[in-house]
């Protein structure tokens, strides 16, 4: 047993991000626009587009933060006060808040059991009754790719179709992640990405709006630079937020782009063999790809545990990997079972709360090595018999 930390997804530079930086600090492009801004959308915009000549329309606006760029697309669907919006429960919080921020309510829809992501019919059954309650549709659905899974869009669109609602995709986790070959992120109206410190790749902080064309891109920066009319004197007929990403941010993120494919592979990788380790032992399940419609990026190499098979429960295994100095971390809590969220509408099956209780993320980032997880799989093994 070595004494090296094992974190589960800490931040790795390419190298190339002090050169873009040098650039920018060479040019006096020390502010919150830049060449830097403009190319990382591009490069972003690219890389998400794949060459499909459908998506050859979309742009990205680069912002402060994921949560940032969740809240533009709620203001460029036109969620306002008094509205619901439909949320995938299963989810980190900053999916949920910028509802909030809008003076709006989430309605929270529950998980299916094989992506752990929105369940469609659930979601249907959601609409009709608040429809039926309200008198009023849900302005907006926010599903989310969780730990890089992409969620069964096809079926989720279709129901969004069906009741005429804008879709939001919270991608903050699952860049690079496809579904039916096609990158998340460009599956909904809009879709909101995170470069935070441990997100698949980093800007220090940061986060992209990907849009369906210029016009909404164009939208999506107006309000992100506080929404100032071109007037030759300060004018302002709309509430605006100081959200733009700083032209640094978006030269460690020209940086990070420069190895986006390597660190996707390297999850991968690192997520089949964990699943390779973990095919034998009983009470153990790895979260892969349930279809073949699905190819998550793996951001988080994710487990659930059985007790009544193990003798483990997912918080013992925790316990017992953080005196190693081996994070782990339990799964998202359910936005439906969070204080902050009681008074919201839920429409629940028990399945993110059954994953709640038994689940685990494994250390999958950049720094973690095979032997690593070879290791980590060993002690699972050890602590079990
Ligand atoms: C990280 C994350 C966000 C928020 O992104 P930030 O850049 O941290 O604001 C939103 N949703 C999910 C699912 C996330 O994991």
């Amino acid at each position: 047993m070595t004494n090296k930390k094992i974190l589960l997804c800490l931040a790795h530079m390419s190298g190339n991000e002090q050169r873009f930086i040098a650039e920018a600090f060479a040019g006096n492009w020390v502010v919150p626009l830049g060449p830097d801004v403009d190319a990382f959308e591009q490069e972003l915009g690219t890389f998400l587009s794949d060459g499909d000549p459908a998506l050859s329309g979309i742009r990205v606006a680069a912002v402060s933060s994921g949560t940032a760029a969740i809240h533009l697309g709620l203001i460029l669907l036109g969620v306002t006060k008094g509205d619901e919006v439909i949320c995938q429960s299963f989810t980190f919080s900053a999916s949920a808040n910028p509802v909030t921020y809008q003076g709006a309510t989430p309605v929270f829809v529950d998980s299916e059991p094989e992506t752990w992501n929105m369940d469609p019919t659930l979601l249907d059954r959601a609409i009709s009754d608040r429809v039926t309650k309200t008198g009023r549709t849900p302005r907006a659905i926010i599903v989310v790719h969780l730990y890089g899974m992409p969620a069964k869009m096809d079926e989720i669109n279709a129901v969004a179709q069906k009741w005429g609602i804008p879709v939001l995709e919270d991608a903050a986790e699952a860049l690079g992640s496809t579904y039916r070959g096609r990158r998340c992120g460009t599956l909904g109206h809009f879709g909101a990405l995170s470069f935070n410190g441990n997100k698949m790749i980093t800007t220090s902080g940061g986060g992209a709006l990907v849009c369906p064309d210029e016009k909404s891109q164009r939208r999506a920066i107006f309000f992100a630079t506080q929404a100032r009319e071109s007037f030759p004197y300060y004018h302002h007929l709309h509430v605006g937020y100081n959200y733009r990403l700083s032209n640094i941010s978006a030269a460690i993120g020209r940086g990070q782009m420069t190895i986006l494919e390597d660190h996707i592979a390297h999850h991968r990788a690192l997520a089949a063999l964990y699943a390779e380790l973990l095919a034998d032992v009983d009470g153990i399940d790895y979260h892969g790809n349930p279809s073949p419609e699905t190819d998550s990026n793996f951001w988080l190499s994710t487990i659930t545990v059985d007790p009544a098979v193990t003798g483990l429960t997912a918080d013992r295994l925790r316990l017992h990997f953080e005196g190693l100095g081996i994070e782990t971390r339990l799964l998202w809590k359910p936005m439906h079972m969070q204080p902050v969220f009681a008074s919201c509408p839920a429409y629940t099956n028990g399945v993110s709360t059954h994953l709640f209780e038994r689940g685990l993320c494994l250390p999958s980032g950049p720094w973690v090595t095979t032997d690593d997880v070879r290791m980590i799989v060993s002690e699972i093994k050890r602590l079990i018999s």
